[in-house]
């Protein structure tokens, strides 16, 4: 027999599929991972397809070594899902293949945590054995009892007990019957789980109605933020489940995993098993084969819970749809939405977005019609929305105030503490300041691999590049005019902390960034202690902007609701709005109506009036238009190239190259292109590699023309110059 087989060896030259032979006993199926002999060494593979004929001279097909294991551990349909992904994200097959496979997998890191059992073989009479033992051997004897009456029982538990030889002893005697079994290593085994009772409101059934039923693939599910989206989830789960098939529900932040785990935990027990990087190698590997063998059938996870290994896909729902953290940043650049509706498609599965802010693109969508469209505008019981109030920064800055809290948000966050409640500070920088400015000389300390101004970060006295990650010793002196006047520039959340313990030195204070959350379990303690009550104030970065139900919060600060507004990307209003949306949809959430305070220097723009006023579709409605006139998707594709190597030289010849062949493409296609320009990136360099980029846009919907692109650009690569292909990327840095 013949066996088509992917190598798992990520490089273009490499990108085919390679026959071996192998015999109908060694139970060679599809999906199949195998060792095969490449080259001169055995490597891991992936059988996609067997059959008995063959192009070649089957004598001189190698042999197939070995087959890791019986149930293969990739279904069809991720085989299908493999050239979809090769095809729309342009990378070899052993690269798309690779994301449907935890990675410690793959070359045998982590295997099945297996355990011994012993019990009594069924043929053994104990008091025979008893009278052939000497009187001595207590502890055999002791053992023999014990198993008689507890029946089969773990090999350490017995060796604890009784010593490891009493129980080698009566093994070779031949009297005890060994066992191995699988044991799961399981994830959050503390997680308590009581399923609050909910009866479902009128509206909420009616969405989930209306999902079952409609004939449109996709459904947007656009509500309020505590409009009881999740309860509306939690139902089509249930109702998926009980026919028998599979469901997929993705958070968008590793952070908010744990709470909507607890959900499911607590309605589904162990028939939910969690996907994601904070787990250790061996949670996620038995949670993954949890899900290939049918122990488990709902999968949740962020992005990459996407290619669970479930069959039979009932329904897939994605949670805070709009969220950036969908599109891969780095290759495969995939975006999750785009492969939902690939298996929801080839499953016949319903696919739901659902958000209190879609994203342009889904908004838009719906309307056209081509989505399903469902609304729930009010919050559960009716409850208002947090009133938000505008404090003008630059009034304050007048009147003397030079702190970072207004006024009014300081007398906001006394009653709040007096009365007993919580409060949620926010601020979109970690660290103490985003800058160290020389006084002096005005001379901003910056990264030496990248053209990025470091930022201060006080609890390690540090200067850290928060794009490359590299840590520098905090300066004493200017490193250009030796100057000691140093002046901190911008605020983070680590300079917040301290000054609200000057302002309230009795509130507990808690802080949730990147800094504070950097192991496995870190989100889930700080949540954990906040909604726990044991902190007044919860500071922190968009980590704390989404999802999370707080009863006790009922107020809520950003302080500084401008900053995203000065970023050039096209999506800056976009995620300004969403923001600042999910950010105060955080307050008021359980019987105190909530408040939140806006601080800005341009209290007349017209996105934060609208994001006060919670109107999106005034929102959608003006955004849209700005997108229309100035040909941004929607309306178009956006392709960016980014060419980067160490000699800014070489770089820029392969920059020349690429943007010269293109040329000819773009006059060739004039009439599908909106914009077509060659420069120098937003960061010029990081880590040591200068970067350039073309950039492009075309009328969606032109593959043809991005394939053309892609195949030009990457046949540019060499050796010391990288070449990325990216489409509507998230990230224009
Ligand atoms: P969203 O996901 O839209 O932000 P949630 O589903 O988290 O909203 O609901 C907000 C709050 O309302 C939660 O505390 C939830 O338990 C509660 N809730 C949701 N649906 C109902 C219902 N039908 N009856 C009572 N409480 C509900
Ligand atoms: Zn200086
Ligand atoms: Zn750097």
């Amino acid at each position: 027999m013949i066996a088509k087989v992917i190598v798992d060896v990520v490089h273009s030259e490499v990108d085919k599929v390679f026959e071996y032979s192998y015999d109908v006993a060694d139970g060679v199926l599809p999906g199949c991972r195998v060792i095969v002999p490449f080259g001169n060494r055995e490597i891991e593979g992936i059988v996609i397809s067997v059959s008995d004929i063959s192009d070649f001279d089957t004598s001189k097909l190698k042999k197939i070594k070995r087959v890791l294991e019986s149930t293969p551990a990739l279904t069809p349909e991720t085989l299908a899902l493999t050239d979809f992904v090769c095809q729309t994200c342009f990378v070899p097959k052993a690269s798309a293949l690779r994301l449907f496979l935890p990675s410690e997998m793959r070359k045998g890191k982590i295997k099945e945590r297996f355990v011994v059992y012993y019990s009594l073989k069924k043929s053994i009479v104990i008091e025979e054995v008893i009278s052939t033992l000497r009187k001595s051997a207590k502890r055999q004897i002791e053992l023999l009892q014990y198993l008689s009456e507890n029946g089969k029982t773990k090999s350490v538990f017995l060796s604890e007990k009784f010593g490891r030889s009493a129980v080698i002893s009566l093994e070779t005697k031949g009297v005890l019957e060994r066992t191995e079994e699988q044991e799961t290593r399981s994830p959050y085994k503390g997680i308590d789980a009581n399923r609050k009772e909910i009866t479902l409101t009128d509206k909420q059934l009616q969405a989930v109605q209306s999902i079952q039923t409609t004939d449109k693939k996709v459904s947007l599910l656009f509500g309020v933020t505590g409009s009881g989206k999740t309860e509306v989830y939690l139902e089509l789960i249930e109702r998926t489940i009980k026919n028998g098939r599979t469901a997929i529900m993705l958070v968008p932040e590793i952070a908010l995993t744990p709470q909507m785990f607890k959900q499911l935990r607590a309605r589904f027990g162990d028939n939910a098993a969690i996907l994601h990087s904070g787990l250790s190698a061996g949670e996620r590997f038995d949670e993954w084969w949890r899900l290939r063998n049918g122990e488990a059938s709902i999968a949740i996870g962020a992005r990459s819970a996407i290619f669970a290994p479930l069959e039979n896909l009932g329904i897939i729902i994605i949670d805070e749809e709009h969220d950036g953290s969908y599109v891969s940043e780095s290759s495969p650049r995939y975006s999750t939405i785009d492969i939902a509706k690939f298996r929801a498609n080839y499953c016949n599965a319903k696919l739901v977005v659902g958000s209190a802010t879609p994203s342009i693109e889904s908004f838009y969508s719906a309307q056209k019609g081509e989505y399903n469209y469902i609304e729930l505008p009010d919050r559960i019981n009716k409850k208002s929305l947090p009133k938000v109030e505008i404090a003008d920064m630059r009034k304050e800055v007048r009147k003397g105030n030079n702190s970072y809290f207004s006024s009014i948000l300081k007398a906001e966050l006394e009653d709040c503490l007096k009365k007993g409640n919580q409060a949620m500070i926010f601020l979109n920088q970690r660290g103490y300041s985003k800058t160290v400015v020389c006084t002096e000389c005005g001379h901003v300390q910056k990264c030496e691999s990248c053209d990025v101004s470091l930022t201060y970060h006080r609890e390690d006295d540090s200067l850290l590049c928060h794009y490359c990650g590299a840590k520098y010793k905090m300066i004493t002196a200017c490193t250009e005019c030796g100057s000691r006047f140093l002046k901190y520039g911008g605020m983070g959340t680590e300079r917040v902390v301290e000054e609200l313990s000057k302002l309230f030195p009795n509130a507990r204070i808690l802080r949730m960034d990147r800094d504070t959350t950097a192991n496995k379990e870190g989100h889930f303690k700080i949540l954990s202690a906040f909604s726990e009550r044991k902190a007044d104030i919860l500071v922190g970065t968009q980590m704390i902007a989404k999802g999370h139900d707080f009863p006790f919060v009922t107020l809520v600060g950003i302080l500084d609701a401008d900053a995203s507004l000065y970023f050039s990307d096209f999506r800056s209003s976009e995620r300004t709005f969403q923001l600042i949306t999910q950010v105060a949809g955080r307050s008021g959430r359980a019987e105190e109506t909530g408040k939140v305070v806006l601080q800005t220097y341009q209290p007349e723009n017209n996105l934060l009036r609208q994001a006060i006023a919670y109107d999106y579709k005034g929102f959608f409605n003006q955004e849209l238009s700005i997108r229309k006139a100035t040909a941004f998707p929607p309306f178009t594709d956006i392709i960016r190239i980014l060419i980067s190597g160490e000699n800014e030289q070489e770089t820029l010849d392969v920059t020349k190259s690429i943007f010269d062949e293109l040329k000819i493409v773009n006059l060739e296609n004039k009439s599908k292109f909106r914009f077509f320009g060659c420069m120098k990136a937003p960061i010029k360099r990081l880590q040591n590699k200068f970067r350039f980029q073309v950039l492009m846009r075309i009328d969606a919907n032109n593959y043809q023309l991005i394939k053309k692109m892609f195949e030009i650009s990457d046949s540019k690569k060499t050796k010391k110059v990288n070449v990325s292909f990216e489409i509507n990327p998230n990230n224009l840095t």
